[in-house]
């Protein structure tokens, strides 16, 4: 490892004092936390790089390998699973100062910005040009596209237009010898071996850095509708989901399950009123987008009141506006607001298992948790047409350790052969739980991937594995 006064210097002048810095308080407060975890300030930051084109992004790689100098990649600090947070001596490379968007190509449908565009500039860029991205989710004033495209963020909308893997059609990323890889393609089709841009998404900076995108772009939507049901049970959830998608077909654009203790905490506890009263099995949160309000609109009530005649839904509200609908998705972005709740400090977790064992997974998990521990709170909801359970567990008034109650979720989520991380990724927080959903072998091909691309292991080391 260089002297720590020289790496700060040796990269001034290599991309100059403006971009180069030293850590103050304020920053150093700032670049060691994500919307999850603060890690240790004294960790040993070298220098906090904010590159300004990849040029310079491939200098600093350059020079960090020459000499094994670990870089911590950071977009908008918004991870759940501490990817961000750097865990030893580092030089942080921030991406925020490459904000270009950089073209808008209406005919292709694709969107070409800088990693550093923060999600909601490309959603309203998207939206001045009659066109529309559709990855939203709740920390979209502050994440990157860099950031959403390396976990490979999902959010409310993947069961109609798929998760971030899915939106990125080319990429450049900048390799940690520093090589630029130029893949910044606007074709939907290109056969012509393997699909490098895949790498990239979803490695959470351990294989390069993402310096730019191209992005699929959508028609913008004429018509959005939204509601919320209340329905007994779980089987009348898949009940309901199947009448949603042949009623809908390709307009239904949400199905957000909120189990009742979430819906408590969503409403009253957080001083809302209820849009429906509390006490039933289920709420599950409806949205289609479409092309004719009005017809539109009269499909989405039709397909809830057959729902409703056959005794699969109890009860019904459709936002009769464009506010009433944003006062029902409150309630599902809750979660957002809970650290000022009696419900925090909270254990997240974001597993996956097919849709028609959710409600399964469900009770098993909070069978197995009111068993061994029944002072143990947790609230359940989800994105269950794509087989993604968010489960929370209050941590305030209790002993139970972190990791009995991880081992107790993730040892039930292996039984059914799911994920342990449907959308925030591994990070540092998963590393030591990756082996139940990921096989020997799959792992030891994720560490040769990676010791190919990053021999001297200087990409946001301590992440993904150890
Ligand atoms: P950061 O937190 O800065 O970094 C995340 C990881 O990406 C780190 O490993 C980092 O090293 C790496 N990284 C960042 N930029 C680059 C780059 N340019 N090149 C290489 N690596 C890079 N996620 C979902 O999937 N679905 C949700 O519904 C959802 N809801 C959320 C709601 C809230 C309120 C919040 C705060 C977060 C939510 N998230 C959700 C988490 C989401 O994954 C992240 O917020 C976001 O995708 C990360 O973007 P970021 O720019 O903040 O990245
Ligand atoms: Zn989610």
């Amino acid at each position: 490892m260089s002297d720590e006064r020289n790496v700060l210097q040796d990269l001034q002048q290599i991309v100059g004092a403006e971009v180069a810095v030293a850590p103050d308080a304020v920053s150093l407060e700032r670049h060691t936390r994500d919307n999850n975890i603060c890690g240790r300030k004294d960790v040993g930051i070298l220098a906090l790089v904010y590159p300004r084109s990849t040029g310079q992004v491939s200098a600093v790689l350059r020079y960090c390998n020459e000499r094994g100098i670990a870089v911590q990649p950071q977009g908008g600090l918004t991870g759940l699973a501490g990817g961000a947070v750097p865990v030893g001596p580092c030089v942080v490379l921030s991406l925020e100062r490459m904000r270009a968007i950089k073209e808008l190509d209406v005919e292709a449908g694709t969107i070409t910005v800088e990693a550093g565009v923060v999600m909601e500039a490309v959603q309203k860029a998207a939206d001045a040009a009659e066109l529309f991205f559709p990855l939203d989710l709740g920390g979209r004033g502050s994440c990157q596209i860099g950031g959403n495209v390396a976990t490979n963020a999902g959010g409310n909308r993947v069961l109609r237009y798929g998760m971030a893997r899915d939106l990125v059609l080319g990429i450049e990323a900048v390799l940690a010898d520093g090589t630029v890889i130029d893949a910044l393609r606007k074709v939907i089709k290109n056969n012509t071996g393997y699909d490098l841009r895949q790498l990239f998404i979803g490695s959470e900076g351990t294989l390069g850095v993402i310096t730019a995108v191209v992005l699929r772009l959508f028609p913008k939507p004429r018509s959005a509708c939204t509601g919320i049901c209340a329905v007994t049970d779980y089987a009348a959830v898949l009940d309901l989901l199947r009448r949603a998608r042949s009623g809908f077909g390709a307009q239904l654009s949400a199905y957000e399950v909120m189990w009742p203790d979430f819906y408590q905490l969503a409403t009253l506890d957080m001083g809302r009123k209820p849009p429906l009263p509390p006490g039933s099995g289920a709420y599950v949160l409806i949205e289609t987008l479409g092309t004719d309000p009005q017809p539109d609109q009269e499909r989405y009530e039709t397909v809830i009141a057959e729902a409703i005649e056959a005794g699969i839904v109890t009860d019904a509200v459709i936002a009769q506006s464009q506010r009433e609908a944003i006062e029902l998705w409150a309630l599902r972005d809750s979660p957002g607001e809970w650290s000022n709740s009696a419900h925090w400090p909270q254990l997240g977790f974001d597993v996956s298992v097919p849709t028609g064992e959710i409600g399964e997974l469900a009770e098993e998990i909070r069978a197995e948790l009111t068993a061994r521990w029944p002072e143990l709170i947790a609230l359940f909801f989800g994105h269950v047409a794509d087989g993604n359970l968010h489960v929370s567990v209050r941590m305030a008034g209790h002993s139970v350790p972190e990791l009995d109650i991880e081992n107790a979720v993730y040892g039930i989520v292996a039984r059914h052969r799911g994920s342990i991380s449907a959308e925030h990724g591994i990070g540092s927080l998963k590393i030591p739980f990756l082996h139940f959903s990921r096989s020997e072998a799959e792992i030891a091909l994720m560490r040769a991937i990676k010791q190919t691309m990053d021999p001297k292991g200087i990409l946001n080391p301590g992440k993904l594995f150890n």
